[in-house]
């Protein structure tokens, strides 16, 4: 029997309905909206598309959201300089400094301008303090994409707690922190890496198989324990022809589709996985819709510790 689909879009939709009441309540408290400041420096087409999805979302959501844009050139001091004023900003109560920053900037600037973003208004929570805290098991902004992939589990009904769970990925804002958050819920964690040996057997032990690599179609069906869950964080675009017809070798209809696009978005996870599974997300419709749903929630968190603050 083929696995059964995590339909991503449906549980972003609970989440945000469930924000809404929060996003009124903040809104009277703190007499104006929770608000979302964004910073997008440089062109990036993948992330103007992203930008636009959190800015859209925001809106619809009651939230005040603003965009700076800054073009590639910028030096690094200006957008550092724009995030100290933003974290300066009444109005704002989150930052975003949209990743990945132009490579000029050099290897280092990410982080620093992650250093500089206000712990308070860390709602990606990327920054030391953030990491700290989750690694610490202490409340504090949890990185959206990782958060989403809780709360998919959770209001799925998938218990973590002793089970296996293999995460492929460490990176600071997707592995690692996927990792410490099913650790907290009490599931026994490996996470593996592009030096693990014998990285099928290990990802074969996991009740839960989280895969955030970056490489399209990676995780075949020998990776995979008959009827495990299997989270597919990866997201990306398949252009070259032999890749599609290897992937979509059993799906007609995205083969279809790719051929007539010319190119089509694919996971980690290589689709032949639906029939060993027992559980799957999609790709696109399942992680992907959970990270701006989990900025919106840690947008309003943000807010609303603002307001108790007051
Ligand atoms: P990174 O490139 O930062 O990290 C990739 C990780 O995969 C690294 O830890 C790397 O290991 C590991 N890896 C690479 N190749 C192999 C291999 N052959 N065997 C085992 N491990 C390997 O990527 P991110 O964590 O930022 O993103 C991962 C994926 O998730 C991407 O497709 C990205 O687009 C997607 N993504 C999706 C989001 C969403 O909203 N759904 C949000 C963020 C990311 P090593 O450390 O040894 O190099």
């Amino acid at each position: 029997m083929p696995a059964t689909l995590l339909d991503g879009k449906s549980v972003a939709e609970q989440i945000r309905n469930d924000l809404s009441d929060r996003i009124k309540a903040s809104h009277r408290k703190l007499g104006r909206p929770p608000g979302l400041a964004i910073v997008l420096v440089g062109d990036d087409p993948a992330s103007e598309v992203y930008v636009r999805n959190k800015l859209r979302t925001a809106e619809e959501s009651g939230m005040s959201v603003s965009l700076t844009r800054l073009p590639g050139s910028t030096p690094l001091a200006k957008v550092i300089a724009t995030v100290e004023a933003l974290n300066h900003d009444a109005n704002v109560h989150g930052i975003l400094v949209q990743s990945p920053l132009p490579k000029a900037l050099g290897d280092a600037a990410e982080q620093q301008v992650f250093d500089t973003i206000s712990p308070a208004k860390d709602v990606d929570g990327f920054s030391p303090v953030s990491a700290g805290f989750l690694a610490q098991n202490r409340p504090g902004f949890v990185p959206c994409t990782p958060a989403g992939v809780i709360e998919m589990l959770d209001r799925c009904g998938i218990a973590v707690e002793g089970r296996r769970a293999v995460v492929i990925g460490r990176s600071e804002i997707v592995g690692k922190p996927m990792a410490l958050l099913l650790l907290r819920r009490n599931a026994t964690v490996t996470i593996c890496h592009s030096r693990t040996r014998d990285l099928p057997g290990v990802c074969r032990e996991a009740d839960i198989l989280v895969a955030a690599i970056g490489r399209p179609g990676f995780v075949t069906r020998d990776f995979v324990k008959a009827g495990a869950v299997v989270i597919d964080v990866g997201i990306n675009r398949v252009t070259d022809p032999a890749a599609a017809k290897r992937l979509f070798a059993n799906e007609p209809r995205r083969l279809a589709l790719f051929e007539k696009n010319g190119s089509a978005l694919v996971g980690d996870v290589h689709p032949e996985v639906v029939d060993v599974a027992g559980q799957l997300t999609p790709v696109p419709g399942g992680v992907g819709p959970l990270t701006i749903a989990m900025l919106m929630a840690n947008t309003v968190r943000a807010a609303e510790l603002a307001a108790a603050a007051s």
